[in-house]
Parts: structure tokens; sequence; C-alpha cells
């Protein structure tokens, strides 16, 4: 089988930039040329370029994925004696954002099958004290909003999303980042929508919310050294802005490219026959999933990525630890909680390639490989 000695790396990102490398360098070059690296007029038109593709009336750029949740917190003003509800499973940023600002997290368990948030669970931990409810749409699969929203607007609790794995994704027709008060994306360079360094964004309706982010994003100035707000340095490069300016009307396709990869692994692992030990990701109705990751659930976990290791393929654990059990939050936890889902997703989850380029050939070596350690 000439399919043993194929490699089939997590993600490989050479494929994408060998296919946009002339336009980025030269959107490069044109910044280079300019001599202007801070914000500028790349920022400007990757904001309005963005509010557009995302269907927002304002997009704010930012450093990073985890600026824009702590920016978000800060335009809230969220602080010492709130209360922000998020999951337990998730990547650490939707959580430490949280202290950061000096309010404390309130964890939540997970749905056994979505994995995001469980909206019934949210209802359980809102106290008085409640501000900000941080769903995530985990993987790249929008969280069950409806509910979470409509016990937020009753309660006058603030919901912010974090969506920085589900650019492109959508909940019952409306697109991730436009189903909450404010919502949060990273450019991280292995997400969907990816940088050459680090990139966030911030999307809201919200006028008001906007400019504050704004003023926020460069250390509350307006204009320069007059100080309306204790913000931070949470702004983006232009080169940044440029690369992903590039990469933007790209989006969409791969987006689908990865709805399609996902679509073969169902079919080869039914095919495969190994569906009833191999639990695999879904997409309810009514959601378009965009599978930053694929991920899959099987008990021996450790084991399975340990053969795949043996076989070429690249796998990885998101996430191995939930904020339950994270040293740094270990105050935060009370005897009685119980997140029984989180803990057996920790466990349990594996992530598969699915990168936009991934080849047929490299998918049935991953699916043959699963079948062949199943046995
Ligand atoms: C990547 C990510 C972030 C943080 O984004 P950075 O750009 O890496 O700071 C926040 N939340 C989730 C769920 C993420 O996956």
């Amino acid at each position: 089988m000439g399919g043993l000695s194929l490699k089939v790396p997590l993600l490989d990102l050479q494929h994408q930039y060998a296919s946009i490398r002339e336009d980025v360098l030269s959107a490069v070059t044109r910044v280079c040329d300019s001599q202007q690296f801070i914000m500028g007029p790349e920022v400007e038109r990757l904001e309005a370029e963005l509010a557009a593709a995302l269907g927002v009336r304002h997009a704010v750029a930012v450093s990073s994925g985890t600026d824009a949740i702590l920016v978000a917190l800060m335009a809230l003003g969220i602080g010492p004696g709130d209360e922000v509800i998020t999951p337990t499973f998730s990547f650490f940023a939707t959580a430490g954002s949280v202290v950061r600002v000096g309010a404390r997290p309130v964890f939540v368990d997970v749905d056994p099958l979505t994995l995001n948030i469980d909206p019934a669970r949210v209802i359980n931990a809102i106290t008085p004290r409640t501000r900000v409810i941080i769903p995530v749409h985990l993987y790249g699969l929008c969280a069950d909003m409806d509910p979470i929203n409509q016990v937020a607007a009753a309660r006058g609790i603030h919901v912010i999303e974090d969506a920085a794995q589900a650019i492109g994704a959508t909940y019952r027709g409306r697109p991730a980042g436009t189903l909450s008060d404010i919502a949060c994306f990273s450019f991280f360079p292995t997400k969907n929508l990816g940088a050459f360094g680090d990139a966030g964004l911030v999307t809201t309706e919200d006028e008001v919310l906007a400019s504050k982010v704004r003023l926020l994003r460069n250390h509350g100035a307006q204009p320069k050294y007059y100080h309306h707000l204790i913000g931070g340095n949470f702004r983006l490069d232009a080169l940044q802005a440029a690369v992903l300016r590039v990469k933007l009307p790209h989006l969409a396709s791969w987006n689908e490219r990865r709805r399609a990869n996902a679509g073969l692994y169902g079919d080869l692992f039914e095919r495969a026959d190994v569906t009833s030990r191999l639990h695999l990701p879904s997409e309810p109705q009514g959601m378009t999933h965009v599978y930053h990751q694929y991920v899959v659930r099987v008990p021996d976990r450790d084991g399975l990525k340990a053969h795949l290791a043996s076989r070429g393929v690249g796998t990885e654990i998101y996430y191995p630890v939930p904020f339950h059990r994270q040293a740094c939050f270990g105050h935060l936890v009370c005897a009685a909680d119980t997140f029984p889902h989180a803990d057996a997703a920790a466990a349990e989850v594996l992530a598969l390639p699915i990168f936009p380029e991934l080849t047929r050939a490299q998918q049935e070596h991953v699916v043959s490989s699963i079948a062949e350690w199943l046995g």
C-alpha cells in the first residue's frame, strides 16, 4: 500500500501560501513602500471589507483574538464584583480575559453532542452578579444562541460571542459574529482566516460599543495624548491587515473545502464500518459548521493518537484540561460543581487533519489508519 508512506500533517499552511504567494508579496511590498506600519489605510480597508463580508455594521480590528475578548469586556465595563459565564471547555483566552479585567468567571458544562455551552446549565449559573455570558462557537460550530440570548435579554445580561474558531459559520441563517451584543474573532495563523502573526477583530451592531472599542484599542486617547479611558495597545499592524485583505476573498471557498473534506470523512468512515466505535462530529439542523477542527471522540484517545503518529498522521487534543481543572482557576470552583461532559470530552477528543488543501488520498490514509487501529 502506497498509503503507508503518506504523511498527513494536522495542518499544512505551505499549500495555501503557494496559491496566493504573489498577491501576498505585492501587498507586503505596498506596506513596506508606505512605511506606515501601525493602523492606517490598510487596517481601515480591512475593517470595511470584513464588515461587508460578515454582514455586520461595525468591525474593529485589534491585535489578537485574546485582546478582542479583553477589550470587549472592557467596553462593557466589566470588572471586580461582576460574574461572567463561560463554558468550561474552550481555549484558555475565553476565561483568562475575564480574570484579567478583575471579574469572576463562572464555568458551565457543555452539551455532550456539540461540546458547546449548554443553555439549560447557563440558566442555573445565573446570579444577581452575572453581567455577561460568553458562548464559544467551538471547532467552527455555533453555540445554541437563541435560548442564551433570550435568558440574557430577560435579565439585562450582555452576550459576547467567542467566534475565534467560527468565521463564516451560520446559525439559523445568520452569520457568527452577528448573534450577540459584541463578537470576537481571531486571525491567529492556524485559524480559518489566518494572518502572518497575531491579529483579531471585534464586531458589533452597536455604535456606542464600537466607538468605545476603537478608543480603548489605542489607550483611550482621542485625539492623541488626550485620554478619556484607560485602554491598552490593542492596535493591528498594517502588514497583518494587508495579508488578511489578500486572504479574505478566498475564505468562503476555503471553508467550503473544509466542509467537503468533513463530508468525505463521513462517507469514508461509514464505508470502513467504524462509526459505531468512533464518534464523528455532526452539523445540527439550521447550522453551517466551518470545521476549524474536525474532532472525533474515542475512549482510548491517547492510544489512537500514538497509532496515528506511527502512521504519519498529525493530530491534536483541543483541549486536554477544562477550565475547572486548571491550576490558575483552582480557587474558582466549589466542591459541588461537576462538569461530567467536559471531563469526558477532555479525555476523548482528537482533532484530525481537515485543512482545505487535504487530498482524497490523504483522507483515505487517515481513515484506513483509524480502521486498522479499531480492528
Ligand atoms: C484562538 C482562540 C482565541 C484567542 O485568539 P488569539 O488570536 O490566539 O489570541 C480565543 N478563543 C478561542 C476559542 C480560540 O480558539
